[in-house]
């Protein structure tokens, strides 16, 4: 009896909101619930700034609280987060940097603003307390084992520290026993983010985590880093010497995560590297030899194929479609292609089915295409 009553309580309350849903239709309860409180709204997940600091000149760490239906996380994985500029919706990826555990509908995110960029820029600047924003639920693969390795070694550069810092966190609640060494690196001592976080995590739990910092924009007598300069695998055999036994978790900037991931091929334990890339890569695209004319059929555009990839080309046509991450992981910018050719420009992979879903940011046509865009 005492186990039915609140199953009951729950069957009572969700027929009650679906009667309402069908008596305010065509609006919904969301359009209602969303003029009370947007984080009342069920149907999508919101966040509301609570708390906004600039722990370096131009860097951004937000503190968000969020709405009933988000489930939580698991370290290392990232969320679209949503943000009206100038009228238009825009959605960028970020990695929570806090860990899986504490409380449950909170989120610290750490953005480092991009002097081109326009969202991170808009964050920079404008996010203030009570802002709201929408946020996806989590995805990505860059997360650690459910079994805990007992060698762990964690390299970041820049903002990529924020999915380490989460693992780093998560462990430390855990009370992970293992050794563990994070080496991050900053151009100057005063770029380095999370410095007493990182300080204090490793004197807590009388664990084995090491932190070692580098910088690569100072002349050694001026700091006190633990290695100098841009990455060399000197600096793992410094800082950790067994690191071609560890599981390595990498996050950076373009030219770190491509001196290290050289060094664990080199090394012959390239399966032992685990990475998050936060820009896109360089694609194959090839403008010259482009045939065909790209056709965007829901608003009727169309346009000579430059041989881009069909995002830009249809940004370059005037559309704002919905994208993330313009690199292939987020999905955000996937859409149906009724017709035509596509060449993945990551894998150069080639794929002529009719009515498949593709993701604009990658896709290149191969000569006539429509898109149901
Ligand atoms: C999985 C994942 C997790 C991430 N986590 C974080 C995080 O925790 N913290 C963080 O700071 N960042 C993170 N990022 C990066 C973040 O998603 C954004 O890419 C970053 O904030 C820049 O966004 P933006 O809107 O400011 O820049 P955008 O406006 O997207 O521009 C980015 C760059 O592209 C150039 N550009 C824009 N449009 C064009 C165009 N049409 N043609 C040519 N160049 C163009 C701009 O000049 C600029 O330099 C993550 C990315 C991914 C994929």
């Amino acid at each position: 009896m005492t186990t039915l009553l609140p199953k009951r309580a729950t069957r009572a309350r969700k027929a009650a909101v679906s009667l309402a849903e069908r008596l305010l239709t065509p609006h919904g309860i969301d359009r209602y619930l969303e003029l009370v409180d947007p984080l009342l709204v069920r149907s999508e997940i919101r966040a509301r700034v609570t708390h906004v600091e600039h722990p370096t000149p131009d860097t951004v760490t937000l503190a968000l609280a969020l709405s009933r239906v988000w489930r939580g996380f698991s370290a290392g994985q990232y969320v679209r987060v949503s943000v009206d500029i100038d009228g238009v919706r825009r959605t960028r990826c970020y990695s929570p940097a806090n860990s899986q555990y504490g409380d449950p509908r909170t989120l610290e995110l750490t953005i480092k603003a991009d002097p081109n960029g326009l969202v991170s820029r808009h964050l920079h600047e404008h996010a203030h307390v009570g802002m709201v924003l929408g946020v996806s639920h989590p995805d990505g693969a860059f997360t650690l084992p459910a079994w805990r390795p007992d060698s762990l070694l964690f390299i970041s550069g820049g903002s990529g520290i924020t999915p380490v810092l989460s693992m780093l966190r998560t462990l430390r609640d855990e009370g992970y026993q293992g050794r563990a060494v994070f080496l991050h690196y900053a151009d100057t001592a005063d770029e380095v983010l999370y410095r007493d976080t990182l300080t204090d995590l490793a004197g807590e739990n009388g664990n084995e985590l090491r932190v070692a910092i580098g910088y690569t924009a100072t002349e050694p007598h001026e700091t006190g880093a633990d290695v100098h300069g841009l990455f060399t695998p000197e600096h793992l055999d410094a800082v950790a010497p067994w690191w071609r036994d560890a599981e390595t978790y990498l996050c950076g900037p373009p030219g770190l995560m491509g001196a290290v991931r050289t060094a664990y091929t080199d090394a012959g334990v390239s399966e032992h590297l685990h990475t998050e890339e936060f820009t896109p890569p360089a694609l194959e695209i090839d403008t010259a030899n482009a045939t065909g004319t790209v056709r965007f059929s829901r608003s009727g555009q169309e346009t000579a194929n430059s041989g881009d990839v069909l995002l830009e080309q249809a940004e370059q046509a005037g559309l704002r479609p919905e994208h993330g991450c313009r690199m292939g992981i987020c999905f955000s910018c996937t859409q149906v292609k009724a017709s035509g050719c596509v060449r993945n420009a990551l894998t150069g992979e080639l794929s002529a089915e009719e009515d498949e879903e593709i993701q604009l940011c990658i896709s290149v046509p191969v000569g006539d295409v429509d898109i149901n865009c």
